[in-house]
């Protein structure tokens, strides 16, 4: 079995690759671990091989991590970054806790996260998340949507547009994820155009990574081949 330390290693190469591939700088992809159902023994290792940001996608247990490691001698280095669908009953406990959430499709969501949002704290950075499969049955908004979200958000002051997220449907070939993630990135480049701060595309996984990078990923999103697969039944 390889180490959590060999898997990062690994994965940061493969990141590298696709950037050499494209002609983009090996830095301008960054590496979120997604520790969700992971112990915290895991993103120490993970911390102790230099990784220093996490995504996780249920709240209580990613506020938990939080906490965990609000001791830690690293802790000003880590951050935390919240992926999974937020009810509105949660938008407390993530302003409270989280340094980014990728997963903004509502008005309703973005408000309640503004105005919870301790003003000690810096400003949540937020993404939208784009559902790129039109899929009626997924999170995430279309891209014709993204613009009217994005000029609510800008006006209120707790929280920071960065950019967009996605989670797309599962495609076998590269072109046609190229495809969908081009369009994303087409859509960020417009945004930038009004709002100067934006400058975030979390999008690519471990099955369409170098995809999502040659189309202009700045955040690619890997769980399983960093800390193994994921016990749902039997959680650590
Ligand atoms: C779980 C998850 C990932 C990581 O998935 P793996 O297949 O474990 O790499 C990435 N993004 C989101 C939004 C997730 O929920």
């Amino acid at each position: 079995m390889t180490s959590i330390k060999q898997n990062i290693a690994e994965v940061i190469n493969q990141i590298t690759l696709a950037t050499e591939k494209c002609g983009r700088a090996a830095d301008s992809v960054q590496l979120l671990a997604v520790s969700k159902t992971k112990p915290v023994e895991a993103i120490e290792e993970a911390i102790a091989a230099g990784q220093y940001a996490f995504g996780e996608n249920y709240v209580q247990e990613g506020v938990d991590k939080v906490n965990h490691f609000s001791s830690h001698p690293e802790k000003n280095l880590l951050v935390w970054h919240f992926i999974g669908p937020i009810q509105s009953n949660k938008t407390r406990l993530v302003a409270e806790h989280f340094d980014w959430v990728h997963s903004i499709d509502r008005i309703k969501t973005a408000k309640r996260l503004s105005d919870q949002r301790p003003t000690s704290m810096a400003p949540l950075q937020v993404l939208l998340q784009v559902n790129s499969s039109a899929e009626a049955t997924k999170s995430g908004i279309t891209l014709a949507e993204v613009p009217a979200l994005a000029a609510e958000i800008a006006a209120m002051p707790n929280i920071e547009l960065r950019g967009l997220m996605s989670i797309p449907q599962p495609a076998t070939d590269y072109d046609s994820q190229f495809a969908t993630f081009k369009a994303l990135a087409d859509t960020l480049e417009q945004l930038k155009l009004t709002y100067p701060n934006i400058d975030t595309l979390s999008m690519g996984m471990s099955g369409d990574m170098e995809a999502a990078i040659a189309a202009g990923s700045t955040i690619v999103r890997i769980g399983t081949a960093i800390f193994g697969a994921r016990d749902y039944g039997n959680k650590e």
